[in-house]
């Protein structure tokens, strides 16, 4: 019935053990306990009562004895103490028996416990009785006055049988609570085991089920113990799992998306080459679209791989001066931005700011920012970026006088893939993984960034990077 291999049975069995084990103790002790307590009790009471008759007849036996009225005497004592009351001389012979007919009168009464009171001590012993087939207690008692030496002895044997018969009454009733409270105990045991591992069951249950490529799995678990907060990390663990899932699964979605229309073009303008006789000019206008889908896959792929490396956090680290990395790349950029008739400002502190990450990829930051605000910022507005230093941060703030952003796109530019104007963008070499990038990068140097745009007036994109905290020197 009990499958040791699962915690219920073994927790059942364990409770059960315990429960019988601690029964089996106290009804171990309780019986030993009650039966000395009787026994005792009953061996009192006969030295008592042996006392008393033996007080009664120390006179008698100074005398003549009369043996008809001991065994009288013997029998009325026997009568009060229940128990066979038996009166021996100094030489040990019965002068007076309870037992009248078949008794021991005018026997020789040789035994350890007479011996024994006639040195003045109390004999006493428990036996078998073959004759009666019942355990009695004997005791024997000098007969002896006050101060002086025994004249006789007094011998009672009292039946242990009442004694047997409660004892054996009581056994049965432990016996009968100790299965009464292993029954009741093992039934608790199998609804407390069940309680237990009912939500572990849940649990495996779910795993399984996730293993088999049901991320939807949640578990109900209402207890809020150690078992309800696995329930709840498991659940937690299992949405999130979910959510990485599917994003990956969008992801790869849109890498196919945005792979399939530069192939389809290229496609086209291969096949259009290929099967139509064209003139050279015209031939050469088709070859400057290949070169511009080509550049726009490369662009793509190139962005694809930024990503993964940020995710593979692969990338070599070390500690950067950022206000030199931003003057240099200005210097740069300065020229397609003077093509383009629009201000490149700046605002950088003379001192150094030490950050620790990848000159690389925060350089491609910076670059991806400024690069968006040229490409949408009109002849004659301005591009400015700052950068400053608070207590323990670096934050550096890109803003520009262009179109702006609508505000309910405003939470989701930093999303993978997400445009606001797709043809455009394409138009324009986009991506859509640029502000994707400086998001992930930025996040995994320990920063933080953000945007704030007001649509026809312009953009700021700012973000924040932990200062290396030696060696800082700002004027
Ligand atoms: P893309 O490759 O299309 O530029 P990004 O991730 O860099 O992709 O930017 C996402 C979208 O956010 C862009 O499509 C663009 O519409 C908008 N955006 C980004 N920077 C600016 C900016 N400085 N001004 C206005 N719109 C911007």
């Amino acid at each position: 019935m009990f499958k040791f291999k699962s915690f219920r049975s073994r927790l059942t069995v364990t409770f059960l053990l315990t429960i019988l084990l601690v029964m089996l103790f106290v009804g171990f002790f309780l019986d030993q306990l009650l039966e000395r307590y009787y026994i005792n009790s009953l061996q009192d009471n006969l030295i008592r009562s042996g006392k008393l008759a033996g007080e009664f007849v120390a006179g008698h036996l100074q005398e003549e004895v009369d043996p008809v009225r001991l065994s009288w005497l013997a029998e009325n004592f026997g009568r009060l103490s229940n128990a066979r009351v038996i009166f021996v001389d100094r030489k040990g012979l019965v002068i007076g028996d309870s037992v009248r007919v078949g008794g021991l009168l005018g026997q020789l009464l040789d035994r350890e416990e007479v011996a024994a009171a006639f040195v003045g001590e109390a004999g006493i012993s428990i036996q078998y009785s073959e004759l009666s087939k019942q355990r009695v207690m004997q005791v024997a008692l000098p007969i002896q006055e006050e101060g002086g030496e025994p004249v006789g002895a007094i011998f009672l044997s009292a039946s242990l049988q009442e004694i047997d018969r409660i004892m054996a009454d009581i056994r049965r009733f432990l016996l009968l609570t100790t299965l009464l409270a292993a029954g009741v105990t093992g039934i608790g045991a199998i609804f407390l085991a069940r309680y237990f591992t009912g939500p572990l069951e849940l649990l495996t249950e779910a795993a399984g089920s996730m293993a088999e490529g049901n991320l939807e799995q949640r578990i109900e678990v209402k207890s809020v113990d150690e078992i309800g907060r696995l329930a709840d990390r498991f659940n937690l663990m299992a949405a999130k799992l979910n959510f990485y899932t599917k994003n990956l699964q969008n992801f790869v979605a849109n890498v196919a998306h945005e792979l399939r229309t530069p192939l389809t073009s290229l496609s086209l303008l291969i096949k259009s080459l290929n099967d139509y006789e064209m003139e050279p000019e015209q031939q050469q206008e088709f070859l400057n679209d290949l070169d511009r889908e080509m550049d726009r896959l490369i662009t793509l792929v190139r962005d694809l791989l930024e990503l993964t490396t940020l995710e593979g956090g692969e990338a070599h680290r070390e500690q950067i001066a950022l206000e030199e990395l931003v003057r240099d790349l200005l210097k740069q950029v300065a020229p397609r931005f003077e093509r383009q008739d629009i201000r490149l400002l700046s605002d950088l502190p003379t001192g150094t700011v030490p950050v620790f990450g990848s000159q690389f990829q925060l350089r491609q930051v910076l670059h991806n920012l400024l690069d968006n605000s040229l490409k949408h910022t009109s002849p004659g507005g301005w591009v400015k970026v700052s950068l400053r230093v608070e207590e323990e941060i670096a934050e550096m703030k890109i803003e520009d006088t262009g179109c702006g952003i609508p505000e309910k796109d405003l939470p989701f530019i930093f999303e993978r893939f997400f445009r606001i104007d797709r043809a455009r963008s394409r138009e324009m070499g986009g991506t859509g993984l640029g502000l994707a990038i400086v998001k992930e990068t930025i996040e995994a140097h320990g920063g933080k960034v953000w945007a704030e745009s007001k649509e026809g007036e312009g953009s700021a994109f700012y973000f924040t990077l932990p200062l290396v905290q030696e060696n800082v020197n700002i004027n």
